[in-house]
């Protein structure tokens, strides 16, 4: 078995990462080590657990310990999905540089320029960026990327999800043709083929399997509801969740809570809150310092159940979950897969509940499909009895997300909400977004607007699909060009 000490690390490195308690490489590390510290481009198939974020980091601290940067001429690229993300690696580079004199800096949204420039001004080793932030820094003239040694590009799936391609390709572009790419994707999506097979140079593939795949120390379960009036569904989630909380009892150490809809992160966390839950909900509407304090919180116990959409929860590490549960049956199988992998971790054992109900029948079945595995079903109990039957128009899923704004319902919504209990007032939180607010899946991945320029980004053609709530007397016959204000609202928003 490969020793660290075998890889031709620095000793500086080695020291540290001998503090941090690693005592061997894991296989991403072993694989994509020794090519990389050859100047070799590398290919690592492999997703967040794995160790990836050390496999890169490692040798290109080695790499760069020797020579020195240029005031706004970095000497190194990592570019990242989302702002977690790259603070992540930020956090992984300080640890691991830590007996070196190597510079960094972050250029993430949520940051003021000033600050960033300041330190590119100074000069830095290792630039840690997402795709828009670091083109809005170049456009300002403040970057010169010809200095670029090595660039990585890690979870380039979900650049690719994100709409980053193109921002990705310009940035390889921008820098020199012999730079050495260390190039990290959880899949190999025929798009990310095409770029690795343009910008990567003969690669050393690194495949290393999947963690869910691993994972044996999850237990997972799926709870069926039986169905029910669409509005009465999502608070028949919110009790069982709740019931599942309290079965579980001491069991759940921690747990995060997953949503499809960022409005139902928020509505589930208020309502659990309201319970007597310690819940906070973290998605990509909250600003950065509010995220970052939610998931410290989280990290350090003070929190017991973070209330999270797939992309802020995604490739975030947080040891020790002992529960996962599934308000929502995810939309993508894949993303079943990300979430039962933040419990489990390490060998450690971990719970995964899914609840679903009829609607998810399609769902589920794709779910199961990918694991190759059928979850076992759990007890849902008597509770969960229907609330009414649905409505054939409903059931058929008509009454969905229309916006419902007559008088008579906001006076009798007033009314309810200083009588109702507690849950009835979180329940009708929901219905006073306006059209363009609705409750809409949230996109896979989610990119505040500063993470992103504004110019050339063309929306991906699933996010065109998506066009919100119907419209009320145009039906479907929705003419493209009101379609399109709306995506272009979207995007601006
Ligand atoms: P990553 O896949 O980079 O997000 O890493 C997942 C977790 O594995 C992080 O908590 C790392 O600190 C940890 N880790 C990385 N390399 C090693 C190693 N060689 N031995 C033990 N833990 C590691």
């Amino acid at each position: 078995m490969t020793k660290f000490s075998d890889l031709k690390l620095h000793t500086k490195v080695l020291k540290a990462i001998d503090e941090v308690g690693y005592t061997d490489p894991t296989p991403i590390q072993a694989g994509a080590i020794p090519p990389a510290l050859e100047g070799r481009d590398v290919l690592g198939i492999a997703q967040t657990g794995t160790g990836k974020t050390a496999s890169f980091t490692l040798p290109m601290i080695t790499l760069l310990n020797r020579g020195r940067a240029r005031a706004r001429m970095p000497r190194s690229l990592v570019l990242a999905p989302t702002r977690e993300l790259a603070a992540q690696v930020a956090e992984n580079f300080d640890l691991y540089a830590k007996y070196t004199k190597l510079t960094k800096a972050l250029l993430i949204g949520g940051v003021s320029f000033k600050e960033q420039d300041q330190l590119i001004d100074k000069g830095v080793d290792v630039l840690i960026a997402t795709p828009g932030r670091l083109l809005d820094h170049f456009e300002r003239g403040k970057l010169i990327l010809t200095d670029v040694k090595v660039m990585v590009v890690d979870e380039a799936d979900r650049m690719l999800d994100m709409g980053f391609i193109p921002d990705i390709e310009r940035i390889f572009g921008l820098t020199p043709f012999t730079r050495q790419t260390l190039f990290f994707s959880a899949t190999m999506a025929p798009e990310i083929e095409r770029i690795t097979n343009t910008f990567l140079s003969n690669p050393e593939r690194i495949e290393v399997a999947r963690q869910a795949t691993a994972s044996e120390t999850i237990t997972q379960q799926v709870f069926e509801l039986p169905g029910t009036r669409r509005d009465a569904q999502a608070k028949q989630k919110r009790d069982f969740l709740r019931k599942l909380i309290d079965q579980e009892g001491e069991k759940v150490t921690n747990g995060i809570i997953f949503c499809n809809r960022k409005v139902d992160v928020d509505i589930v966390a208020k309502s659990l809150k309201k319970y007597g839950h310690d819940a906070e909900p973290i998605h990509g509407d909250l600003d950065q310092s509010h995220r970052t304090r939610t998931l410290d919180g989280f990290r350090d116990g003070k929190i017991r159940f973070l209330v999270a959409s797939d992309v802020a929860a995604r490739g975030l590490d947080i040891p020790n979950v002992s529960h996962v549960f599934n308000f929502d049956v995810p939309s993508h199988a894949e993303d079943y897969v990300h979430r039962i992998g933040r419990t489990g971790r390490a060998g450690r054992e971990g719970a995964a509940m899914m609840i679903s109900t009829p609607r998810d029948e399609k769902l589920l079945a794709a779910i199961e499909d990918l694991i190759k595995t059928t979850i076992p079903r759990g007890d849902v109990g008597e509770q969960a009895a229907p609330a009414s039957k649905p409505s054939e128009a409903e059931a058929a899923g008509e009454a969905e997300d229309k916006p419902k704004k007559s008088r008579s319902r906001s006076r009798s919504r007033s009314k309810k909400a200083e009588d109702a209990p507690v849950e009835a007032k979180v329940e009708e939180a929901a219905p006073e977004v306006k059209p363009e607010e609705a409750p809409k899946p949230e996109p896979r991945a989610e990119a505040k607007s500063d993470d992103k320029p504004k110019r050339s980004r063309s929306r991906g053609g699933r996010g065109n699909n998506d066009r919100g709530p119907k419209v009320v007397g145009l039906g479907d016959h929705l003419p493209d060009f009101i379609a399109h204000s709306f995506d272009e609202r979207r995007e601006a928003s």
